[in-house]
């Protein structure tokens, strides 16, 4: 074929031309400072209505304004969570430093799948989980990992590593019949469900551990559940610790759930099940490992101070866990897809390694670093190792020290102010995240006293009902009434993690995410609670 199209095709769209490129990025960039002036709800609304029936495609080659057209109403449409009154869940603004380096990655398009397909963008990867392996762990024998497309992936990882370690050869045999268990926390991630279905363990076979009032798995009842699955034989594939609950920011005792374990295991004859731990939003309070609260050479608040210790506490029982979930999507500011399965021993991935006759057309793969002789995906984008390393060298260990202590300080902040409302009740004023679960009664309530006598089980099921019912109508009636140019977006939980005499508590939940969020939002927020 000889045409002319053939030829502006290839101008147009597989040459580069700097300067359209340049307009256009500026074009968006143009646009994305106009909105970040707007109040964080005044987007344009969705038209889903005729989505489906006018799925138009354009007829003749256009050129990169066309590819502009096509998005740009959906692009204009879409929230990039600047606005610093954004405190719903934890979602944010990601880092700049982190678009450079993802806007390299996809100038380049590699594929992590292997070394030929990817070049220096395999080490690249290897560079980046080794620096958070590091963070995470500590000192290590033989860290390694990999960037999975979420931390749900991240999660089912570990689960699968698990299950191949009790019971070798399902790769190849499948399950044959014998029935295994995983266990988690009632506070823990609904992925782990995701992972239990899809790994064909089943989720009736998911054991959710209820928690203590810190949203933390409890030991004597994980104990309990170890002696009741190993007397009926049946093997625990994996134990999936949460180390920082999505809610409450709950964090579970890795090094407790390893003793017991290990030792409940040794009891019964069985082989111990991995232990992994899915740190998706809370690996980054491993930034905070060593700061030094003598020196506090930041001038840290002191009312986050007495909470360091307690966190290094918690990072430093991460070294006792086989493999670790990190989301730098979520804390991390970076862009998605960035998360990381990272184990603790390299050798554990022996038992992911499909053969190489599994995998004809990566025959040059080699199993020293290669990624596709174990990756659950085939083509795997770089956009992960990008941004991590673009981000920690960015901003800089001391950057992501001040900007994690920040988001504590303004949680701390807000808890104490919505505590010294006695209509209010926090939820889980002693754990040490950035995320605040909340209950808003009617004001004259006692919302402490009803809360003791909830978890006393002094409430009949009618009454407590009825506060819940409260607690949801104030939250709709703010929503109703928020001035959405000053006061913050809040979100909802129906289940903070923590079920005192196997009672959901619904509550009202900010995450402290955004950098920009500071006092006066928070004293504001409080206003408007006064204001109900
Ligand atoms: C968000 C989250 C996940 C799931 O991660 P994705 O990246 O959204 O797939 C898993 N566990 C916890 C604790 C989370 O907060």
């Amino acid at each position: 074929m000889e045409t002319p199209d053939l030829k502006n095709l290839i101008e147009t769209f597989f040459s580069c031309d700097k300067g359209e490129l340049i307009r256009i990025f500026e074009e968006l960039l143009s646009a994305m400072e106009a909105e970040e002036v707007l109040p964080p709800t005044k987007m344009m609304s969705q038209n889903y209505e005729t989505a489906q029936a006018n799925p138009e495609i354009n007829t003749l080659p256009g050129n990169l304004k066309d590819a502009r057209d096509a998005v740009f109403p959906f692009f204009w449409g879409t929230d990039g969570w600047f606005s610093r009154l954004h405190l719903e869940n934890v979602k944010g603004p990601a880092n700049y430093a982190s678009l450079v380096g993802t806007l390299a990655c996809l100038l380049k398009n590699p594929n992590l799948c292997v070394d030929t397909y990817s070049q220096r963008s395999n080490e690249l990867e290897v560079k980046a989980i080794t620096a958070l392996a590091n963070l995470l762990f500590y000192h290590i024998d033989s860290p390694w990992g990999v960037f999975t497309a979420g931390g749900t992936i991240s999660n089912m990882y570990g689960g699968k590593i698990g299950i191949e370690k009790v019971c070798p050869e399902t790769l190849r045999k499948g399950l044959q019949g014998e029935q295994l268990a995983g266990i988690v926390s009632t506070a823990a991630h609904y992925s782990n469900s995701t992972l239990a279905s899809w790994l064909g363990l089943g989720t009736e076979n998911l054991h959710a551990i209820p928690t203590d009032e810190n949203c933390a798995l409890r030991l004597d009842l994980l104990a309990t559940k170890l002696d009741e699955l190993f007397n009926s034989g049946i093997k625990v594939a994996f134990i999936i610790a949460t180390f920082g609950s999505t809610d409450a920011f709950g964090i579970d005792d890795v090094s407790g759930i390893r003793e017991i374990t290990e030792d409940k295991a040794s009891k019964y004859g069985m082989p111990v099940p991995q232990i992994h731990v899915d740190a998706a939003v809370g690996w980054t309070l491993c930034f905070l490992a060593e700061y030094d609260i003598e020196k506090n050479s930041f001038g840290f608040d002191h009312s986050i101070l007495p909470v360091i210790p307690r966190i290094q506490a918690c990072c430093r029982s991460l070294r006792h866990a086989d493999s670790i979930t990190i989301d730098f999507h979520k804390m991390g500011w970076g862009h998605y897809p960035a998360s990381a399965f990272v184990v603790n021993r390299r050798n554990d991935l022996v038992h992911l390694f499909r053969s190489k006759e599994e995998i004809p057309y990566f025959c040059e793969a080699e199993y020293r670093r290669d990624p596709a002789l174990f990756t659950l995906e085939c083509s795997r984008p770089a956009i992960g190792p990008y941004s991590v390393m673009a981000s920690l060298n960015g901003i800089g260990l001391t950057g992501f020290q001040i900007l994690v202590a920040h988001a504590l300080e303004m949680a701390q902040y807000l808890k104490q102010r919505i505590e010294s409302l006695n209509y209010c009740k926090v939820l889980n004023l002693n754990t040490t995240g950035p995320s605040v679960v909340w209950w808003v009664l009617p004001k004259g309530r006692d919302a402490k006293r009803i809360f003791r006598r909830l978890e006393a089980g002094k409430l009949a099921e009618k009454d407590y009902q009825r506060y819940f019912h409260e607690v949801r109508h104030l939250y709709d009636r703010r929503k109703h009434m928020m001035n959405p140019q000053k006061d913050a977006c809040l979100s909802f939980t129906t289940s903070m993690g923590y079920m005192p005499n196997d009672i959901a508590l619904p509550a009202w939940k900010a995450v402290i995410f955004n950098p920009k969020t500071d006092r006066s939002v928070l004293d504001q927020l409080i206003v408007s609670i006064e204001e109900l």
